[in-house]
């Protein structure tokens, strides 16, 4: 990644000067310094409180005391706070001085299953378990955005509500908050949320539509005729058949994603269209069907789309033609895609007051099986989902999620709370870039 040398320390020069010059001037400051120095002085403070979640990850579903922990917290910056959300979810709630929209800001809480030793020197007590995944530095940048905006929440035309989401990692967490009746407790505006990803520390990267890529399974099922093998071998040579990039290939190294000629934030970057195949398929014999399964990975959602339409047409002038039963799909994942009046606003906030290099505009999409079910409360509210840089090359943290040396430049949660604290105030306050 081209910027990743020297960013980290340009952006602190920026952010240490501000400080100094707003104390100089006898005006009060802008908002935005506000949040600067207001970040800044919490910052040590934030630090302690991510490494607590570190050292007590919890799974999905079992998040009982990072919930209480977030909880505590919240009350103690005032705000009205709710509890046990589809499972042990946490809303705070933020009330402006003045009326106006509801904004939200979402960060998952729950830890992994790992047993891959830890590479930090605080690492988990709770054996087996690990933040992973950088939740424990989510939950922290929502704590710290709480915090900064909870001291100008006079000055806020609107609410803000901070969704604390368990169960993630299987996919839940979302479904069940808005099962439970999440959206019900205010008329929600926009929502808002990150991730932290292996961009340089002191960046947000993203793009309107979507940043992953789309998964679905595919189902074929036949009648059990005692010919099984040679449909299944032409089945699945069907669907391998429509793949532009074998699931073997080159192509899905994922440092790949961050080359600067070929990766995601180049205008000519390979990852915009791309239509693979697992390579492990799923069989499964009832007494009288088979069912042939392949889970299908895509940039392009109209692809998939006319995948089914284009398989059956396949089948239907084989010789197994007489023997089938259904071409469906057994699943669709719900994918992250932005709004593109947001994506565009929010990442004008973040350059007009971060400067330009803060932002890496995204033109392909990231190679995921599976990509994060905020999705599913952007299904119903229009929002933005970001990468957060969170790895210094300089040092070796490379925050690579799921990877057995995944660790996070802490840093980035300076950069977090500020950059965010700051699109959230432009929102609510309807700043127009
Ligand atoms: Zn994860
Ligand atoms: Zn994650």
């Amino acid at each position: 990644m081209k910027i990743a040398k020297f960013l980290p320390a340009i952006l602190l020069l920026i952010f240490a000067a501000s400080a100094g010059s707003a104390q100089e001037t006898a005006n009060a400051p802008s908002p935005h310094e506000n949040i600067k120095q207001h970040t800044n002085a919490i910052f040590d403070d934030l630090v302690k409180v991510r490494r607590d979640f570190h050292v007590h990850p919890e799974v999905s579903g079992q998040e009982e005391r990072t919930a209480r922990k977030i909880l505590e917290y919240l009350d103690s910056l005032g705000l009205e706070v709710k509890t046990n959300i589809g499972g042990y979810g946490v809303v705070g709630v933020l009330k402006g001085g003045k009326e106006g929209k509801t904004v939200a800001w979402r960060a998952d809480i729950d830890a992994m299953a790992s047993d891959v030793p830890d590479v930090v020197d605080f690492p988990s007590v709770n054996e087996g378990i690990r933040h992973i995944c950088g939740h424990d530095v989510h939950t922290t940048i929502g704590l710290g955005i709480a915090n900064v905006l909870s001291q100008q929440k006079d000055s806020l035309a609107g609410n803000v509500y901070f969704i604390f989401q368990p169960s993630e990692e299987n996919y839940k967490g979302a479904k069940a908050m808005i099962d439970d009746g999440l959206l019900e407790m205010a008329e929600f505006d926009e929502i808002y949320g990150l991730h932290i990803s292996p961009f340089p520390v002191g960046t947000v990267a993203t793009k309107a539509e979507s940043v992953y890529a789309h998964t679905n399974k595919a189902k074929v099922t036949y009648k059990l005729t005692g010919n099984e093998d040679a449909k299944i071998d032409f089945t699945k040579a069907a669907i391998s058949g429509f793949q532009n990039v074998p699931a073997d290939s080159e192509f899905w190294n994922w440092e790949n994603l961050g080359d600067p000629e070929i990766g995601i934030e180049n205008p000519n970057t390979i990852f915009t269209d791309f239509f693979t195949v697992k390579e492990k398929f799923g069989i499964e014999e009832t007494n009288d069907e088979v069912v042939i399964t392949a889970v299908l990975n895509s940039s392009n959602k109209a692809q998939l789309n006319s995948f089914l339409k284009d398989l059956k047409q396949k089948i239907q002038v084989s010789e197994y033609s007489k023997d089938l039963v259904s071409v469906d799909y057994s699943y669709e994942k719900a994918v992250v895609v932005n709004d593109e009046e947001l994506t565009n606003q929010s990442i004008k906030s973040i350059t007009g007051i971060y400067g330009e290099e803060s932002v890496i505009p995204l033109y392909g999409v990231v190679t995921a099986d599976r990509g994060d079910d905020f999705a599913y409360f952007q299904q119903e509210v229009p929002g933005v989902y970001y990468f957060l840089g969170g790895a210094n090359y300089e040092t070796g943290v490379i925050s690579m999620p799921h990877s057995p040396d995944f660790a996070v430049d802490e840093e980035s949660i300076r950069f977090g709370v500020s950059y965010f604290s700051s699109v959230l105030l432009d929102r609510i306050n309807r700043v127009q870039k």
